[in-house]
């Protein structure tokens, strides 16, 4: 068997970014996986300004008491000003261009304007309250790496420096097969021997909830034509193809020669973890293809920490892996099955954050998954007193 760490890095090797790109206006930017290694295009702010509502002045033309002219032109945002004149001072407002000659600012708290000219009630030290020039970003200075997932404040950033446009990775495009003559899609008739498709519908939902577009979800019978043609319309519309059952060691299960039989390479895994033992992962016409167990708390686990950072790899985004941060475990568990098992909790937050496991781990367990906040990862053959704490791969990053 192969350890879980292990199938995780090389699942995430299974392919690169995605070679396709395209160039999109801030307004479609949000969500998007930056393409290009962006430099400020401008010094911010571009020129001296003044921090606060008050007067521009030079530091050396201050005397307790002294009352200095006030220049007849006011400085609001927005305004180119007129040099300040010797011995004058300048009213001026936050935001505005500060005037050459003018070296300080006084808030209009500590001063008193009366008559044109204006008295300070506050020695100021040089210099102050002006944002300078490039203080915030200066021209040619790296300002967001390739392989960001750009946000709200990234797209703000863009526009404080003009930029209109970027470069981001296409949409990566999976595509999903369902697999199982018991399965009928949800809205139809049910007979009693069959039960209702949920892996179509959740691993798309997985998948779009990521960033990632979803062409075609598919749904093959167990016999060899029919998944023979779904895989191949799949193949041809999708960057990563995603099967669910069929691919363990049954009499129906067929993937994994039909598979062999189109000329992909398959190689089964069985990785130490539970739920999800048997995953498969193919190259196929170039793209690869990863098998999940068909039962659906199983493939709902294992796309959350074994398929997620290769969508997060091929999108080309930087961090691949999320954070897995120990939390205390509340229960005791004996373990000595050789395989390490995620179970579902829920996180409870505080001064000491706790998971609580759902009280059924089944992996028929529907009820359990919407349930969970996450997973908790406890080591094989090792016993766990309560309040252990355990490595926590919370939804919240590990499935966005
Ligand atoms: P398999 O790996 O095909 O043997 O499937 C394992 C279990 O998961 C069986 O009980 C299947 O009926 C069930 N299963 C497989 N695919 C789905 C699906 N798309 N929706 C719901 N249950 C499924
Ligand atoms: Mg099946």
């Amino acid at each position: 068997m192969m350890e879980f760490d292990q199938a995780q890095a090389q699942l995430a090797e299974a392919a690169g970014a995605l070679t396709r790109r395209e160039t999109l206006p801030l307004a479609q930017l949000a969500g998007r996986v930056l393409a290009q290694d962006l430099q400020a295009a401008l010094d911010l702010p571009p020129a001296d300004n003044s921090a606060m509502d008050g007067y521009a002045l030079r530091a050396a033309d201050y005397a307790a008491g002294r009352k200095l002219p006030l220049m007849a032109e006011r400085i609001y945002a927005g305004l180119a000003p007129q040099p300040l004149s010797p011995g004058h001072a300048a009213r001026l407002f936050t935001g505005s261009l500060m005037p050459e000659g003018a070296d300080t600012v006084i808030m209009q708290e500590d001063a008193h304007e009366a008559d044109g000219s204006v008295t300070f009630l506050q020695a100021p030290t040089p210099g102050q309250h002006i944002r300078r020039r490039g203080e915030d970003t200066r021209a040619g200075e790296p300002l967001i790496a390739a392989g960001t997932v750009l946000q709200a404040a990234h797209i703000a950033l863009l526009a404080s420096q003009g930029i209109a446009q970027a470069q981001v990775y296409a949409r990566l495009r999976v595509g999903i097969l369902t697999t199982g003559d018991e399965l009928v899609a949800p809205g139809q008739p049910r007979a009693l021997q069959q039960i209702y498709n949920s892996n179509g519908a959740m691993l798309a939902a997985m998948a779009t909830g990521m960033g990632a577009e979803v062409p075609l979800v598919l749904h093959a019978l167990d016999d060899e034509a029919s998944l023979k043609q779904a895989f191949e319309q799949l193949l041809q519309a999708c960057d990563l193809v995603l099967s669910v059952g069929g691919v363990s060691v049954g009499e129906r299960d067929l993937v994994k020669p039909v598979l062999e039989s189109m000329g992909a390479s398959l190689v089964l895994w069985k990785v130490r973890m539970k739920p999800g033992k048997p995953v498969a992962l193919a190259q196929a016409c170039g793209k690869p293809l990863v098998c999940l167990p068909g039962n659906p708390v199983s493939a709902f686990s294992v796309f959350t920490v074994l398929v997620s950072p290769l969508v997060r790899r091929m999108q080309g985004r930087r961090d691949i892996f999320p954070a897995t941060p120990l939390v205390a475990l509340r229960t005791e568990r004996t373990r000595r099955d050789g395989r390490e098992e995620f179970l579902r909790v829920q996180y409870r937050a505080g001064d000491f954050p706790e998971l609580h496991p759902y009280r059924n781990q089944s992996s028929g367990v529907m009820s359990s998954l919407p349930w969970a906040d996450g997973l908790a990862r406890l080591p094989y053959d090792t016993d766990i007193p309560d309040g252990t704490p355990v490595r926590y791969y919370d939804y919240r990053l590990w499935q966005r």
